[in-house]
């Protein structure tokens, strides 16, 4: 019997991908919930679950319920866009010089 000697191909994880890639915030963010009356009745909020980089949490604390997001994190994929039932996302890359910037190898 033939032994298998290639080596075994390791799945990267978002995780280890996300070290692959460099941020250089903007000012401002490129990301904007156009009506925040839409994300208060949205059913499941998929931006909160879509996003790889977790850019959009649901708060409710003493300030009161808000959808955050920490633009600063984007990958510029563009999930949440497609993602939001209510098209309420007003989506744009950041200005030039600033965003992500990905590394290979
Ligand atoms: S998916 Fe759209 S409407 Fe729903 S919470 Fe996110 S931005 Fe708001
Ligand atoms: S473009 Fe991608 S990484 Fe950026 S906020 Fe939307 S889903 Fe998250």
């Amino acid at each position: 019997m033939s032994e298998d000697n290639r080596s075994p191909v390791r799945r990267m994880t978002v995780a280890d991908r996300l070290f692959l890639v460099s941020f250089r915030p903007a000012h401002e963010s490129h990301l904007r919930a156009k009506d925040p009356g839409l994300c208060a009745e949205c059913v499941g909020r998929p931006c909160t679950t879509v996003c790889p980089a977790a850019v959009y949490e649901w708060l409710e604390d003493t300030d009161g319920a808000r959808l955050v997001i920490s633009f600063e994190n984007c990958l510029e994929c563009g999930a949440c866009r497609l993602a939001c039932p209510e098209r309420n996302i007003d989506w744009a890359y950041p200005p030039s010089g600033h965003g992500v910037t990905y590394r290979y190898g």
